[in-house]
């Protein structure tokens, strides 16, 4: 079948920030094939492609994204009795653990309430309580320069909530399937750390709109030895949330026309009605600038800004 192509389609519903402006193309694809198809011919024209899983870690400019927009809904999940695992990339990736849970593998709880697709963890290697999407990959189907083919992992550059889609003058790959390994568990304890996990979230986490930590946190044991404040078990790993510092620098409930920094954990950015995108960069930026001057560090998005933001800054 083939994609109804639209355009000047507003990526706001696309988005958890719930912000953002009109992509120029916009298509769905329903499976596989449409995806590789719409990759293959955009790699083809040199024309710029946006894959769009849940926008959970996005923040498209109010200008627009230029190009081709294509929202992922590729989401088949074949699980083998060997902890072989073949998953579309648009599949939630807390769907991907519900079923590999349920053939009783191991390895995914951490996915639990991390609200987006596997193509969108894979570009983030997404993960939280120190497990990654990247550990348990053994190949990936891509679009790589408009050719089809399986490849492995090597070709993502992983490191911590990183990948090389992340990083600037990306290549033109686009993520259609993936192979895992998972390890055989057992089905009780698998649900209950999954739950433990859930637990600790919903303490922790404010309501929507957001896309979940903004800032990556920041490695560096020389800061973390000198906040008096920060709990030994982090002192120890040399790790300083990027949200202790927000809070820490009493930035926590401060808003800027429409955006905030969330009470229930600083390091959210929501968007409480009505926040442009423009509005949650400045806020971001503004909060980036006072942990700067405070402590020294630059904080480093997580969350990806994406389309035309040259306007941004100007006016
Ligand atoms: C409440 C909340 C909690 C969260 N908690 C966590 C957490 O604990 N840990 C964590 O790591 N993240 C967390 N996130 C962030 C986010 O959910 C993850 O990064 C998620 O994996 C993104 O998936 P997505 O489908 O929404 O990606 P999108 O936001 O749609 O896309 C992200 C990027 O990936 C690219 N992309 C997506 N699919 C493909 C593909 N098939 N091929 C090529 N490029 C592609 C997009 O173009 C974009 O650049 C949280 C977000 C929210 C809202």
């Amino acid at each position: 079948m083939t994609m109804a192509v639209l355009r000047a389609v507003s990526l706001r519903p696309y988005t958890t920030l719930r912000a953002g402006g009109a992509a120029e193309r916009f298509a769905v694809a329903g499976d596989v094939e449409q995806l590789a198809r719409a990759a293959a011919a955009a790699h083809g024209i040199g024309d710029r492609l946006t894959v769009l899983g849940w926008g959970s870690n996005v923040l498209p400019a109010d200008a627009g994204v230029p190009g081709f927009v294509v929202h992922n809904r590729a989401r088949r999940i074949e699980v083998g009795d060997d902890g072989h695992v073949v998953a579309d990339t648009g599949c939630g990736f807390q769907e991907l653990f519900l079923k590999t849970a349920q053939a009783g593998l191991a390895g995914l709880e951490f996915a639990v309430g991390i609200p987006g697709t596997l193509g969108g963890a894979l570009v983030s290697n997404a993960g939280a309580y120190r497990s990654n999407v990247s550990e348990f990959l053994t190949e990936l189907e891509v679009v790589l320069e408009g050719r089809r083919m399986w490849t492995g992992p090597e070709i993502m550059h992983f490191s911590y909530r990183d990948s090389v889609l992340r990083r600037n003058e990306p290549p033109a790959l686009t993520l259609l399937r993936v192979r895992f390994r998972l390890p055989k568990g057992r089905g009780k304890a698998i649900y209950d750390e999954a739950r433990e996990y859930q637990r600790q979230r919903i303490s922790k986490q404010p309501p929507p709109a957001s896309a979940g930590s903004f800032f990556k946190n920041v490695a560096d044991p020389i800061l973390a030895m000198r906040l008096p404040r920060l709990p030994e078990a982090l002192k120890t790993a040399g790790v300083v949330p990027a949200g202790f510092l927000i809070q820490d620098a009493e930035l926590a409930g401060l808003r800027h026309k429409g955006a905030m920094f969330s009470r229930r954990h600083a390091n959210f950015i929501v968007n409480t009605g009505g926040a442009t995108a423009t509005a949650i960069r400045e806020l971001a930026e503004l909060g980036a600038r006072a942990v700067f001057e405070r402590y020294g560090v630059r904080l480093e998005e997580e969350v990806l800004y994406i389309g035309d933001w040259s306007a941004y800054g100007s006016s």
